[in-house]
Order: structure tokens, then C-alpha cells, then sequence
């Protein structure tokens, strides 16, 4: 390996972390996924991580050699109520490796109970260890920011859910596992203190270019500073989400991630036909984070975590709510923008940009259109490639029907005559974006097909890969961390780009992991 084991992290110690050790499993374990690239990428050795030790250490059988695994301690606001404490309940760390100015956590999830799992096992099922190792590694190569997954170990000790399920483990990976929860513990815990030594660690490790100065008036501007960082990769994250049609299912403040990453993959779902209510998960009776709430709830999260620094901030309520405020516009700047681009109104490159009338009425009749014939998200916007801005409404229609990624149901006039409306309108926001001007129609299919994936980690196609692991063959979920990698090709079978079949479309997941 050409990384270096380090303690940057693990120095702060108590009572931020403290030293765990995994709880081996009682039965052998065996690989299911190795996720060789990243390994290769944060300069782990693909063949000693494939080793029988690397097996030991990847299931928590065997420790890191020179590094104590942790554990540390959050809170949080769970479906808006304060939880005042939580923690690394089944998560421990295992190592901290750098590589030159590269940097990451290592994580087990599932190796055993820590001092935060309150009467939990500390452990995780296959079922959903398989969603977070696909998953995580999905959004990556989407382009939404994540952590990352480098290993799925799992034995046949058994673990008792809503039926006894069996045990797995993921390695996960990040710069830092650190959440909003964090910052919210040593503010409501009255440590103060402790508090200030987090942030001033995180900022110097994670934000060396904000100069922290050495008073508490410097300090202070250095954390409105960071806060604002905090608060655009949020913003950023959330309209992420929305353009690729992923709900995150539990935005628990303790499952926001300082660094802006998606992170603690649950119930969480990519939608299959566009309903601005969805709901993921199962327990979220009031649709708290259904997909339309989503950067909403960004937001609130946002000012449980800005109150909970407040007590480092020596800025008054307004420069706060000031920052708290930019959430809005640059929310709406990557939202619009994204979707603007997927439906080709803009070009790939088009940095986030103020909106415009045309543009906010673009996005907002496109959403409403598939929202209203609960057109199949990935499809739809995959399918406006074989258009061309420069045709009639009947040729497109026609091109359009050709499609692989046809999302329109052929026997409903209505849902037909309003497509041919739809795409009557969108030569005419093309038109006013763009005039007359020519347009090179092979590159602009080209950018539709860059940033519209051919096809995403869908539920059934989870579970079908759960299905089959949970006896033993672990090759489905293997094809799909190797198709995950590459979604923007169209080299994948049609039943992967598909819409659901029947017997998935009320698939319904629970908390349960
Ligand atoms: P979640 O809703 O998955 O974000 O988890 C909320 C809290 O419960 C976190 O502190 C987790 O570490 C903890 N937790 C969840 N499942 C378990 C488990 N099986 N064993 C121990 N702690 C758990
Ligand atoms: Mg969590
Ligand atoms: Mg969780």
C-alpha cells in the first residue's frame, strides 16, 4: 500500500470517541463484494485486502493492526424531535489512512454494539448492507456526493428483525463520518468547550483555507464562515437528489453529513413514475421526507445545526439568518439549472445560474406534466435524446416512440395529446433560450446522455440481488456494482433500464436494517 495508518482523528479522543473493539462474528465469514477500485484509489493493496486477514479486517474479526477502533457520540433530531443522545450505535471506526493530501475514515457497520446502541444488537442484516454497498457506490458515480463503500463480509450468524435475517458488514469510506448530530451533542450538552475543539479540528482538517485567527472574533468569523460552506454543499446535495429522483427516506439531523454527503443509506429509494409525495420508508407516516419535502428539510437541518453553533458565534441573530437565507437561491440555482440541462435546454457545462422566467417555467411544467401521468423518472428524461429542438411536434412525437426509454403509455390520448403539448412547449423555451441559431445535434444528444444515467439502482433490482444473496449467490449483486460504475453508457440489459415490473411496484421498505 503507498498510504500511511494515521490518528488525526483518533487523537481527539474523549469524549468524542471512544475506543471499541469489533465483536467478531460466531460463524465463518466470507466475502460478498470487493470493491477493488477504490481500494486502488485510497491506496489500499487490492491483493492484501483480498487476503485472508483482509477478510478478518473487513468483518471486524481482526483489528486494523496499530489502530483502536472507535466509536463516537451524536444526537440528533429525529423526525423533528431532539434526541439528546446518540452515537455510533453499530458503526465503528477501524482505521484513518492518507495519501498525501488524500484523506479517509475508515468505517464497519454491523461489527458489534458499541456504548450507543441502546439495547440494539450493533448489527446490521444483509438485506440492507447490500443497499448501502450498491447504493453508496450508485450516487458516487452519479455525481452526487457520498460516502463511498470498499467491502460487503457477511457470516450465517443470525439477526433478529421482523423475521431472522443474517449478518453482514460494509466497509464504508469518507473524509469524515461527522454530522450536524455532532455539533448538536456538545452544544446541548453544555460542553462548550469540547464544542469549539470539534469545529476548530474539523475546520483545520477539512477547510484549511478558512483562517481561524486567534481570537474568539476571529473564531467566530471563521465558523459563520464555515457554516456557509456547510449550507451550500447542503443546498447543492439537495438539488442532487432531486435531479436524479433520489429519496434519502430518513433526513434525521444525525444522518446530515458535514461535508455535504449523502450518507446512512436506509429505506431510502430512487423513483421509479415522478410523484412529488413519494414516501420511502414505510414509518414516515406523514411524509416528513417525502421526495417534494426534501430540500425543505434540508433546510430545517440547516438551523438545527447553525442554533446548535451559536454558542461559537459571537454574530448577531440577522448575520446568521443572512447565511441561513443564501440556502434558498442556491438551492434553486442547482435545481433549475440541473434540470434545465436534463431536458436540454441547456447545455452540459452551464454552471448553477440565477433562473430565469423561461427556465422556472420550464422545470416547473416539466415536473408537473410527469408528475400528473407519473411518468417514469430515469426514462423520461432519458428518453429526450432521439428529440431534436429543431423538429416538428409530429416528427419529435414519432422519434420519441423510437425510443428504448419510452416513458409514455401509447394507449391513453389524453397523457398523448398533453406530450405533444409538452413538446410544443419545449421547442419554444428552446427557441427563446436560443434563437434561431443552429444547433450541432450530435453533441447535444451526446450532453442529454451525460447527464441523464440509462438506468439507476432501483428498488426491484435490489431486491432481486437480495433475493438471491440471502441464498447464497452473491453474482447479481456483483453484476450490479459493476454496472453502477458506468450508468451513462447504454450497454445494459433492457430489463435493468426498464420501468418495474408489476409485482415491485408497491414495494414497501421499513426502518428495519
Ligand atoms: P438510523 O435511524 O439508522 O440513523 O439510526 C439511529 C440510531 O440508532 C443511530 O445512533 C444508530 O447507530 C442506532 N442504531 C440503529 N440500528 C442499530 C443496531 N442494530 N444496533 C445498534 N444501534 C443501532
Ligand atoms: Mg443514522
Ligand atoms: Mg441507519
Amino acid at each position: 500500500t503507498d498510504s500511511v495508518l494515521v490518528q488525526e482523528y483518533a487523537s481527539l479522543g474523549q469524549p468524542f470517541l471512544t475506543a471499541v473493539p469489533t465483536t467478531p462474528l460466531k460463524t465463518p465469514v466470507h466475502w460478498v463484494s470487493v470493491n477493488q477500485a477504490l481500494a486502488g484509489r485510497i491506496g489500499i493493496d487490492p491483493l492484501g485486502l483480498q487476503s485472508s486477514h483482509g477478510l478478518d479486517v473487513c468483518s471486524g474479526n481482526a483489528p486494523w493492526p496499530g489502530y483502536p477502533s472507535m466509536a463516537s457520540v451524536y444526537c440528533g433530531h429525529q423526525f423533528g424531535v431532539f434526541v439528546p443522545q446518540l452515537g455510533d450505535g453499530r458503526a465503528l471506526l477501524i482505521a484513518e489512512i492518507r495519501k498525501g493530501r488524500q484523506y479517509h475514515q475508515l468505517q464497519l457497520k454491523g461489527a458489534g454494539p458499541t456504548p450507543y446502541s441502546r439495547h440494539a444488537d450493533g448489527r446490521a442484516v444483509l438485506r440492507s448492507s447490500i443497499r448501502e454497498y450498491l447504493c453508496s457506490e450508485a450516487m458516487h458515480h452519479l455525481g452526487v456526493p457520498s460516502t463511498r463503500a470498499l467491502s460487503l463480509t457477511a457470516s450465517s450468524d443470525p439477526v433478529f428483525r421482523e423475521t431472522t435475517e443474517t449478518a453482514a458488514i460494509v466497509c464504508r469510506v469518507s473524509p469524515s463520518f461527522l454530522r450536524f448530530g455532532h455539533i448538536e451533542y456538545f452544544c446541548y450538552s453544555n460542553q462548550h468547550e469540547r464544542l469549539r475543539e470539534l469545529v476548530a479540528w474539523h475546520m483545520d482538517q477539512q477547510h484549511p483555507e478558512i483562517d481561524q485567527g486567534n481570537s474568539d472574533e476571529a473564531f467566530s468569523h471563521a465558523v459563520l464562515q464555515w457554516l456557509t460552506v456547510v449550507i451550500h454543499r447542503t443546498a447543492v446535495l439537495m438539488a442532487k437528489w432531486q435531479a436524479v429522483g433520489f429519496c434519502h427516506g430518513v433526513m434525521n439531523t444525525d444522518n446530515m453529513s458535514l461535508l455535504g454527503l449523502t450518507i446512512d443509506y436506509g429505506p431510502f429509494g430512487f423513483m421509479d413514475g415522478l410523484d412529488v409525495d413519494h414516501v420511502c420508508n414505510h414509518s414516515d407516516q406523514h411524509g416528513r421526507y417525502s421526495y417534494r419535502n426534501q430540500p425543505r428539510i434540508g433546510h430545517w437541518n440547516l438551523y438545527a445545526l447553525a442554533q446548535a453553533l451559536t454558542p461559537l458565534i459571537r454574530a448577531d441573530k440577522d448575520q446568521i439568518q443572512a447565511v441561513l437565507d443564501d440556502y434558498a437561491a442556491v438551492f434553486h440555482q442547482h435545481h433549475n439549472t440541473s434540470f434545465a440541462i436534463k431536458t436540454g435546454l441547456l447545455s452540459p457545462e452551464t454552471p448553477a445560474q440565477p433562473s430565469t422566467p423561461v427556465i422556472d417555467n420550464a422545470v416547473e411544467s416539466t415536473l408537473q406534466f410527469m408528475h400528473q401521468h407519473q411518468l417514469d423518472f430515469t426514462r423520461f428524461f432519458r428518453s429526450l435524446s432521439v428529440l431534436n429542438p429543431m423538429a416538428s411536434v409530429d416528427e419529435n412525437f414519432a422519434a420519441w416512440q423510437s425510443s428504448a426509454h419510452f416513458p409514455l403509455a401509447l394507449g391513453d390520448e389524453a397523457q398523448i395529446d398533453q406530450a405533444k403539448a409538452w413538446l410544443g412547449n419545449w421547442q419554444q423555451w428552446f427557441e427563446s433560450i436560443h434563437g434561431r441559431a443552429m444547433l450541432d445535434l450530435p453533441v447535444w444528444r451526446a450532453g442529454l446522455n451525460q447527464v441523464n444515467p440509462a438506468w439507476v439502482l432501483r428498488n426491484h433490482l435490489l431486491q432481486q440481488a437480495i433475493d438471491t444473496a440471502q441464498h447464497g449467490d452473491f453474482t447479481e449483486v456483483n453484476r450490479l456494482a459493476a454496472a453502477l460504475s458506468h450508468p451513462f453508457d447504454e450497454q445494459h440489459p433492457a430489463s435493468d433500464m426498464a420501468a418495474p415490473p408489476e409485482w415491485a411496484r408497491g414495494l414497501v421498505l421499513s426502518c428495519s436494517s
